[in-house]
């Protein structure tokens, strides 16, 4: 095991960050503080089987107030960070984008003028081999063709949305710091994530609790658009490998290895309910499936490679997709209470 490390966690409520805390406190033994603003789309309930312990801390707060980022860096001393923090709902980001840029953007320049601070100052007492993770995903590379190659570390930034050209932004200033200020600091950017805990409005549990609840499936024009799925807990392994064996300054694509038209998603959840949970009147789930009009600048195709990860860090996916997405049904079918109060 490696030696306890403190880490700053911010955007630790949600769906990813809560993931990860609850793997850190349980299978590396390593000291948590978790900064979260508490939106709409965090979960105090995914913590609470760990909010006892006595290595780890909660604080409320925005990652946009300085003197509070001031105040956690200088007391808790953390000798890692990652942020998870940001507003990642894509149909939210086209229709309230300046929240998107607030979080995403501003948030993390002000995050990195804080860390920055911290770290010049306390560069012989905090580890040697100090990070700041910054976590992002495979939507600000954009869209691609049916037959064109994943995209790697080198591939042009191209995003669509608000939502992924406030995360490319942010990916940018944490890269400019580390070139200006020699902030020792590393880019992930992840695939689409699936797993218990992941807020309603995502497409996998909006599937499966419509399902359960005997709501219509939206399907977004033909369903064709192709996502690579990964499971949360492979993302918090990879993520877990970096922090601690990354090299600082360099990008690192985590992938699922595992391409599926959102149609074909929908498909095999309904397959897997009809045989686990058959509906009482009969019919098939597929059933529920209605095609709506399309989301506007919907990206085609997402496809990641995970060469350099692999090659660098001799990290790959765990999790099959097959088993993986029958727990997180079996999950959702276990947990209505959570999500539905939320
Ligand atoms: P989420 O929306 O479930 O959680 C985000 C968390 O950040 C919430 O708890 C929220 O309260 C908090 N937050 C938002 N704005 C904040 C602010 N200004 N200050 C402090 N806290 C704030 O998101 P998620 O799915 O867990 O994603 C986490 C990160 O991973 C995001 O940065 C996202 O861009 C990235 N990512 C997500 C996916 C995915 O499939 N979900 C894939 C790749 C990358």
């Amino acid at each position: 095991m490696d030696n306890i490390k403190k880490i700053l966690v911010t955007g630790g409520s949600g769906f990813i960050g809560s993931n990860f805390i609850v793997d850190q406190l349980k299978n590396h033994k390593n000291s948590i503080c978790n900064l979260d603003k508490l939106t709409y789309a965090s979960s105090l309930e995914s913590l609470k089987k760990i909010e006892n312990y006595s290595n780890y801390k909660f604080v409320k707060g925005d990652i946009i107030d300085s003197k509070l980022i001031e105040k956690i860096l200088k007391q808790y001393k953390p000798n890692y960070i990652i942020n998870f923090a940001a507003e990642s709902h894509v149909d939210r980001s086209i229709e309230k984008p300046l929240e998107f840029i607030n979080s995403n953007i501003v948030g993390v320049a002000n995050l990195l003028i804080n860390i920055n601070k911290y770290y010049t100052s306390n560069k012989n007492t905090i580890n040697k081999d100090f990070k700041f993770l910054h976590v992002s995903t495979d939507e600000v590379y954009g869209s691609l063709k049916f037959n064109e190659k994943p995209f790697t570390e080198n591939s042009v930034y191209n995003p669509s949305s608000p939502y992924s050209a406030s995360k490319a932004a942010s990916d940018l200033l944490v890269k400019a710091w580390n070139k200006t200020y020699n902030l020792p600091v590393i880019v992930s950017h992840c695939s689409n994530n699936y797993g218990p805990y992941q807020f309603l409005e995502k497409l996998i549990p909006l599937v499966i609790t419509n399902c359960l609840l005997e709501k219509e499936i939206p399907v977004y024009g033909t369903g064709e658009n192709i996502r690579d799925w990964i499971h949360v807990q492979d993302h918090c392994d990879a993520l877990n490998k970096i922090l601690i064996h990354g090299f600082v300054g360099e990008t690192y694509n985590i992938g699922g290895d595992m391409e599926k038209s959102n149609l074909d998603v929908i498909h095999i959840i309904c397959n897997i309910l009809n045989n686990i949970k058959p509906r009482i009147n009969g019919k098939a789930y597929e059933e529920l499936i209605t095609f709506v009009n399309d989301r506007p600048g919907h990206d085609l195709r997402y496809a990641i490679s995970n060469k350099k990860i692999y090659s660098s860090l001799k990290w790959k996916p765990f999790v099959n997709f097959n088993e993986g997405i029958k727990d997180t049904i079996l999950w959702y079918i276990n947990n209505e209470k959570w999500w539905k109060s939320n």
